[in-house]
């Protein structure tokens, strides 16, 4: 079921008069001056929001669009929970500590049972704590060896916009290693080369936004070692396992991504991702406890009893969090393999498929990293479309399958990907496979002239959602 209202809800048809009015006032941005009854505006809105997309055509998101009808009745009878009201509501924040307790013993800390961790909106947030956490620890370790805290840097590979963010608003260099040829992620010997005394720690993503491959965390933390033996230098690495923290757990159970390299120090993960629960949660984990600074926690009390917080929003609800420990307990680990199996499987279909079709030269092939494919066009000089058309052309069907430029230094790369989440049927994939081979009959009669095509616009990136 989509995550949409159900028919019961929808109100009775409101009569010519009021629509009419109703109509008039949605149209403008002037707030309004008087009130109206609930069901007839909640008609409006209704109609409004159908002209949305169809999210279980939308292959361009990581985020999960298909929940039970389970979760779709915990969410409403969680309306009201606000999860930082802890005294309040001590079972939902028992069950958030659960889901940290838990999360800490699939990512194989060695204190699973003690650990510190704590919930957040997304991932966004999550690597906003896991990037101040790191570089509160290299401030503390400089100043206590009495060395400048004044130009802290972190070495990335091509990531996620938050990671931009995180440099920006908390004043860091960021050293993103840029794409050279073929290599599109981070490498132990690109790290090296940028690390120094004021790096203060370096990102490893588990599913990069751009290709959805896993960047090599096992040999960058032995390059890491390395450099430490021969330098002193022992830089911790954060994991932003914002996709990939809910994948390689059930699927590849021995990748060596997670706790059990001790120089992990920290993982994000997106909960709403492949975590299955719906939109606005994400989690934020830290090895063992001391590797959360203290003096980033605050301790509140005006909310009765005296809680430690760590997070940068307050009040948020509680719905996301009591549905992710919903499928923690549904699913188990067997639950989300069964699903997450059938993703892969869907997507090295579509990769063989889509490769077969002639034009296409596969990138990634859905294999170990997220469940998904990517793909270039062979010769995109004489194909006769760019792929910003291939989008276009698919979209006038209802699917979002986004063609977006590499970032630096191969601007000049497009490509093309779908993500394959829960709720992506094998017959949707022959839809979207048919439809695929009509648009390219069609650009093969008619084919454009790619010097006008919006291939040079910067209007068509939907690489980052
Ligand atoms: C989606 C994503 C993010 C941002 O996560 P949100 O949950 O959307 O805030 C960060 N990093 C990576 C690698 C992602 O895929």
């Amino acid at each position: 079921m989509a995550l949409h209202a159900t028919e019961e809800l929808t109100a009775a048809p409101t009569s010519e008069i009021e629509s009419e009015v109703l109509n008039d006032q949605t149209e403008t941005y002037e707030f309004p001056e008087a009130e109206q009854d609930p069901q007839s505006v909640y008609a409006t809105i209704h109609d409004q929001l159908v002209l949305d997309g169809n999210s279980q055509q939308n292959l361009a998101t990581f985020c999960t669009t298909w929940i039970e009808p389970e979760v779709e009745r915990l969410m409403v009878e969680c309306a009201d929970k606000n999860m930082i009201d802890k005294d309040e509501y001590p079972q939902t924040a028992a069950i958030e500590e659960r889901c940290i307790h838990m999360l800490a013993d699939l990512w194989n800390s060695p204190e699973a049972a003690t650990t510190i961790g704590c919930s957040t909106t997304g991932s966004s947030e999550a690597a906003m704590l896991g990037g101040l956490a790191l570089k509160w620890n290299w401030r503390k370790r400089r100043k206590a060896t009495g060395k400048s805290i004044e130009t802290p840097n972190l070495i990335t590979g091509p990531v996620q916009v938050c990671w931009h963010k995180f440099c920006r608003y908390f004043d860091v260099e960021i050293r993103e290693v840029p794409m050279e040829g073929d290599r599109l992620l981070l490498t132990p010997e690109e790290v090296l080369k940028r690390c120094d005394e004021n790096t203060i720690g370096i990102i490893a993503t588990l599913g990069v936004t751009f290709t959805l491959q896993y960047e090599p965390v096992l040999a960058i933390s032995d390059a890491l070692d390395k450099l430490q033996a021969e330098t002193g230098l022992d830089i911790p690495i954060h994991v932003d396992g914002a996709s990939g923290a809910f994948l390689a757990p059930f699927i590849h159970p021995n990748l060596h991504w997670d706790f059990r390299l001790p120089r992990v120090k920290s993982i994000n993960a997106s909960g709403h991702k492949f975590g299955l629960a719906p939109l606005g949660v994400g989690w934020a984990l830290w090895r063992e406890k001391h590797d959360l600074p203290e003096e980033l926690i605050f301790d509140v009390n005006y909310l009765g009893g005296n809680m430690p917080t760590f997070a940068l929003n307050f009040s948020r609800p509680g719905g996301e969090i009591i549905c992710q420990y919903y499928n923690f307990l549904r699913l188990g680990k067997e639950g989300y393999r069964k699903i997450q199996t059938e993703c892969y499987a869907l997507g090295r279909y579509l990769a063989e498929k889509i490769g077969e079709l002639g034009p296409f030269k596969i990138i990634y092939d859905g294999t170990d990293g997220i469940p998904g494919l990517c793909w270039e066009l062979k010769d995109p000089a004489n194909a006769g479309f760019t792929l910003y058309d291939l989008a276009d052309a698919l979209r006038e069907r209802g699917w979002l399958v986004p063609a977006y430029s590499m970032p630096a230094n191969r601007e000049d790369l497009v490509i093309q990907r779908i993500l394959v989440r829960h709720g992506f049927t094998r017959e949707m994939a022959h839809a979207l496979l048919e439809q695929m081979e009509q648009s390219l009959d069609h650009f093969a009669k008619n084919p454009v002239d790619i010097t006008l095509s919006g291939a040079e616009s910067g209007s068509h990136d939907h690489s980052g959602r």
